[in-house]
């Protein structure tokens, strides 16, 4: 028997169900990715996650031909290849990730249809991009749950399953052709400080990072001076390819705790699969508002200027300016400076979340529908945050969360001259010493945003 097993967003081979079940039921497996052109007008083609892409493919072909296999990869509608393949190998059998968005839901759809005509069999899987897959919870009288705290208390009682191991050998069929692999290197405007990525890379990153922060992580998620070394975990961009299997992480992180710091992570990686309940169950907010009742967005050429300023990073905020410039130079931006920056353009500068999360959709290597827009809309006051019109302060974010003022001097470095928490206020500077600083002015006065932003929403 031959099994296809169809990898996604699930770039791994530990804790891996459709590998694993492939591999049970049939003597040879096709192991097949599909650079599939309709993902890319979908809005994935941004270069920092084809770069990481590179990466973890060609991670997951040396996993696989360590084990006596390799990965096929084939370019084309994925429904149409998948079954080019089934011909070819004459396979009995596809495994596939269950994907939550309205894009991999049609293309599961189709290819159920599709396969049945070849009179193959698709079975797809939960549980490989989640821990709790979406509508295995869900509160009475609905499809999905709203609030996030309701929500982790039942996600939080759910058993999880221990993971998967590696299979030990992967045997492919010979005569199964193969395009070559993208190569990182021939992905242009690639952000510089963009992190490797890969199956590997996300292994080694959980296993130091659990031994050596998670401990401090209750205390120390929040802080944006990394000096002593990260504070939170960077395996968003891994958890996102599935390079890393998030119910591993879960369970790897309990049997490091108890403590509050694996609490603390735990409930982080719950967010994920809270975002991806709410998509599975209302695929629209990718575009739309969960709750529309936001509608005086500026725009016009103020607006697209403010805009403009804020994508930048010269906004004349020192820590929006420092998340925006972060986001550029590693593709990747700290949670508590994505909430700032985020909060500024949608309250303080009044522009609609959609062109903010456009733009980070453009950069961010762990770039996702369901995180980043309902992310977005959360901060924006038009999705499941229960307190829709609080507005985030940059300079008290900044005091609280980069006391020192390490984070923006590093990028921000005009103002490295300023010391302490000084450098979160230029603009208190006069004459001669504001002058020798070449950073430009703020794009409004806090007090003149936050009148506009309640006067906005008092007219929603
Ligand atoms: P850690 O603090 O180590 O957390 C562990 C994991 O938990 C993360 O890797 C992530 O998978 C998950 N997680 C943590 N916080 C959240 C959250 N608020 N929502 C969902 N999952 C979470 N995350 C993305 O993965 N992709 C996005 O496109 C994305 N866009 C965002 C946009 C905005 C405006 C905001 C405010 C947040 C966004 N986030 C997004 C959530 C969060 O900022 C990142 O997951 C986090 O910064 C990743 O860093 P980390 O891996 O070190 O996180």
């Amino acid at each position: 028997r031959t099994a296809v097993v169809l990898f996604t967003a699930d770039l791994r081979v530990h804790d891996h169900p459709p590998l694993h079940a492939a591999r049970r039921s049939a003597d040879a497996l096709v192991p097949l990715f599909v650079r599939d052109p309709a993902v890319d007008r979908a809005g994935f083609a941004a270069p920092n996650r084809l770069a990481f892409l590179a990466d973890c493919l060609a991670d997951l072909d040396g996993a696989l031909r360590e084990r006596g296999g390799r990965l096929v990869l084939r370019t084309g509608d994925t429904v149409a290849e998948v079954c080019r393949v089934v011909r070819e190998t004459g396979a009995d059998e596809v495994h596939a990730a269950a994907g939550c968005t309205a894009f991999a839901r049609a293309r599961e759809a189709r290819l159920r249809q599709a396969l049945e005509e070849h009179g193959c069999r698709l079975t797809v899987h939960d549980g490989v991009d989640s821990v709790v897959p979406p509508g295995d919870v869900v509160p009475h009288g609905s499809d999905h749950f709203a609030v996030f705290s309701p929500y982790f208390r039942r996600w939080a009682d759910q058993p999880v399953r221990a993971p998967l191991p590696a299979p030990r050998t992967v045997r492919v069929p010979e005569d199964v052709a193969s395009e070559p692999l993208p190569s990182r290197a021939a992905v242009p405007a690639v952000s510089p400080g963009l992190a490797a990525g890969g199956e590997s890379e996300a292994r080694r990153r959980l296993r130091s990072w659990l031994s050596r922060h998670l401990d401090a992580y209750e205390d120390r998620h929040d802080v944006l001076d990394d000096r002593a070394g990260d504070g939170t975990s960077r395996l968003s961009p891994f958890l996102h390819f599935g390079a890393l299997s998030p119910t591993e992480a879960v369970h790897r992180a309990r049997a490091h705790g108890p403590g509050a710091g694996a609490d603390a992570f735990v409930r982080q990686l719950c967010w994920r699969d809270f975002h991806r309940q709410v998509l599975a169950a209302r695929p629209a907010v990718a575009r739309d508002d969960y709750r529309p009742r936001h509608d005086h967005w500026r725009r016009g050429k103020d607006a697209e200027a403010d805009l403009a300023a804020w994508r930048e990073g010269r906004t004349g905020y020192p820590l929006v300016d420092a998340g925006m410039r972060q986001l550029a130079h590693e593709g990747w931006m700290h949670n508590r400076a994505r909430l700032v920056t985020a909060s500024f353009l949608t309250k303080t500068l009044y522009v609609d979340w959609r062109e903010g999360a456009r733009h980070f959709l453009d950069l961010l290597v762990d770039g996702d529908v369901a995180n980043n827009q309902l992310n977005w809309q959360w901060v924006a006051g038009t999705g499941t945050d229960t307190r829709p019109n609080r507005v985030l302060n940059p300079v008290r974010q900044a005091q609280s969360h980069d006391p020192e003022g390490t984070y923006v001097r590093h990028w921000v470095p005009e103002l490295a001259g300023l010391e302490g928490a000084a450098v979160h206020e230029p603009w208190r500077l006069t004459g001669l010493d504001r002058a020798g600083f070449d950073y430009p002015d703020p794009v409004v006065a806090l007090a003149d945003g936050l009148a506009r932003f309640r006067s906005a929403r008092a007219a929603d």
